[in-house]
């Protein structure tokens, strides 16, 4: 087992600064849903972690917690993810790097 970066998304959609996914060092693995917190009554969408790209350096932590002050991301073993969080696995289609959401990795 090992740590992948844990988005809240209550937390980040209530913000939606897009901060932290200028500084991920793996390309496509932090990415943006202006889809994901409307069923909760947020307008702007929220950043989501593809958890089988992420490589536990919790950068983002530090970027979220430190420079946009909103602690929204936590490293959490990648066993433990919540339910909600499966969601964050993404597969790519194709011809396409947009993100879908897929089958969950684990659980
Ligand atoms: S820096 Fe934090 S609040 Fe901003 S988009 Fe990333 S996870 Fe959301
Ligand atoms: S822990 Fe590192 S690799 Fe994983 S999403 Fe955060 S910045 Fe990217």
């Amino acid at each position: 087992m090992y740590l992948v970066a844990d988005i809240n998304v209550e937390i980040c959609a209530a913000k939606s600064c897009k901060l932290c996914t200028q500084y991920c060092p793996e390309a496509n693995t932090i990415l943006y849903s202006d889809e994901m917190g409307k069923d909760k009554g947020f307008k702007y969408g929220s950043a989501y972690v593809a958890v089988d790209r992420c490589k536990g350096c919790a950068q983002c932590v530090w970027v979220c917690d430190n420079m946009a002050k909103n602690n929204a991301i936590k490293m959490i073993m990648i066993d433990q993810l919540p339910k909600a969080a499966l969601t964050e696995n993404v597969a790519y289609g194709e011809k396409s790097t947009t993100a879908v959401l897929a089958s969950p990795v684990v659980g």
